[in-house]
């Protein structure tokens, strides 16, 4: 069976982008019967997320928050809450490390 480079468009950014005949075979000596959904810099932003980031693609939003053990401003990486203490990164492993 023979492959021809394809034309397909990338579901994150729309791009259009080659499915080549060489990724194809591959693709089947995998037994992986989708065609990729996104372009690479897209699936690579995706891969580096999986693997928490750190390769400078998308970053996690984080949110500004005032320590409840020392009153500096910090940014959490979740929504901070009512009623619930948040603490900067120090005061954070301090107390796990109390425990
Ligand atoms: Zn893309
Ligand atoms: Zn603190």
């Amino acid at each position: 069976m023979s492959f021809e480079d394809k034309t397909l468009q990338c579901a994150d950014c729309g791009v259009n982008f080659t499915f080549t005949a060489e990724e194809q075979e591959f693709f089947q000596t995998k037994g992986y019967t989708n065609e990729p959904k996104r372009c690479q810099p897209c699936r690579q932003a995706r891969k580096a997320e999986r693997y928490g980031g750190g390769y400078g693609f998308r970053q996690r939003q984080m949110f500004p928050a005032v320590c409840a053990e020392c009153g500096k401003d910090t940014e959490v990486p979740f929504e901070p809450r009512e009623g619930r203490p948040v603490y900067c990164s120090e005061c954070y492993s301090k107390a796990r490390l109390n425990k």
